[in-house]
């Protein structure tokens, strides 16, 4: 992973470092700890009353009108730590959901997004990576898991946010496959937010109704859930190309028996197997299109077929957790497929264009 230069700072800033060193002393991080989580325990224990002069000594913004998921004023946190924590870039890639949103990107996309992060361009870049929360509907709520909570109360002394169960899909705790519950505490209030960790008298019920809807559908949910946190932990190493990505699936595809003699995948029967694993998710509100209209799903399975620059994380993790038992599975899958996969490529571009001729 590339590291971004030492940070310089100020005299000011170095007063600052000294004011806050004292209640800053020893604490790291929290395994698979979210930054939101870190500055909401630092708020805590510095007991320090108003939100705002947390953030502004943490991130350089009094109004704390940061998202949860990717914090703006990246670098000033880090020199507000005196560089203990960790580089901008290790901080974005170990303690934010940052990497999730890069998976299935050239690389490239990867060093444009810390720079503009760095820069100041959160806003932009959120839009641009398609994040919840910008132009594109509300910010995500928090989400914790009964038993972790527990288990961290018991093990570090406090509760708090994983980075695991913030990523868009999972809607299960990949250890203890219980389903994660929102907090009613982290909807904005007035346009900004305050320090949060998890307690669990600020959790929405967990709902009777969903427990017992979970049993159809639980093992995509597992499999989904522990396969978005294998590969978002490993992001940096997942070398994105699309056309081995087409090809590593009409490999699989071609195992399961949905493609024909000639190369073409078999796309009505595709369709139909794919609509009928995932309508055992039509519990789960954010599956709801997906789940309860075939056609979305034909359609959805379809353009992951299609040989694209870069593609958006959530569905085709979706698909990897219906067609390979795991993260692993799909890599092994992904690195036997030869780097040169344009012929494989132009088949599948050619089949679809007849299938789009025929659906249209
Ligand atoms: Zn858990």
């Amino acid at each position: 992973m590339p590291q971004p230069p030492s940070p310089t700072a100020s005299n000011s800033q170095r007063a600052e470092q000294l004011d806050f060193f004292p209640s800053f002393r020893g604490q790291g991080w929290l395994p698979g700890e979210t930054v939101f989580s870190w500055a909401s325990r630092y708020h805590r224990l510095s007991g320090k009353v108003k939100a705002g002069k947390t953030a502004e000594q943490l991130f350089g913004r009094e109004r704390s009108w940061f998202h949860t998921d990717l914090p703006a004023g990246i670098d000033h946190f880090v020199q507000a730590t005196d560089g203990q924590l960790g580089s901008s870039t290790s901080i974005l890639f170990d303690h934010t959901i940052l990497p999730y949103y890069l998976l299935f990107r050239p690389k490239s996309h990867a060093h444009d997004a810390i720079q503009g992060i760095r820069c100041g361009r959160l806003s932009d870049v959120r839009g641009w990576l398609g994040m919840p929360g910008n132009r594109l509907g509300p910010p995500s709520k928090l989400k914790a898991c009964r038993i972790c909570l527990e288990l961290d109360q018991r093990n570090h002394g406090c509760s708090y946010w994983h980075v695991s169960h913030q990523l868009p899909g999972v809607w299960v705790c990949p250890l203890h496959h219980m389903p994660l519950t929102h907090s009613r505490c982290s909807a904005p209030r007035d346009g900004r937010y305050r320090w949060l960790l998890p307690d669990i008298n600020d959790l929405e019920p967990s709902g009777g109704e969903l427990f017992s809807a979970m049993e159809s559908g639980k093992s995509v949910l597992v499999a989904l859930a522990r396969i978005a946190v294998h590969a978002t932990e490993t992001a940096w190493e997942f070398e994105f190309d699309a056309c081995r990505l087409v090809a590593t699936y009409l490999t699989a595809l071609g195992e399961h028996g949905f493609v024909e003699a000639t190369g073409q995948p078999c796309f009505e029967e595709l369709g139909a197997a794919f609509f009928e694993a995932m309508s055992s998710l039509n519990f789960v509100p954010e599956m709801l299109s997906i789940s309860s209209d075939r056609h979305v799903a034909a359609r959805q399975v379809s353009h992951l077929l299609k040989v694209q620059i870069h593609c958006a994380s959530f569905p085709n993790l979706l698909f990897i957790a219906w067609l390979f038992e795991s993260w692993d599975v799909f890599r092994e899958a992904y690195d036997r497929i030869d780097r040169n996969a344009s012929d494989i490529c132009r088949k599948v571009s050619g089949s679809l264009e007849k299938n789009r001729e025929r659906t249209s």
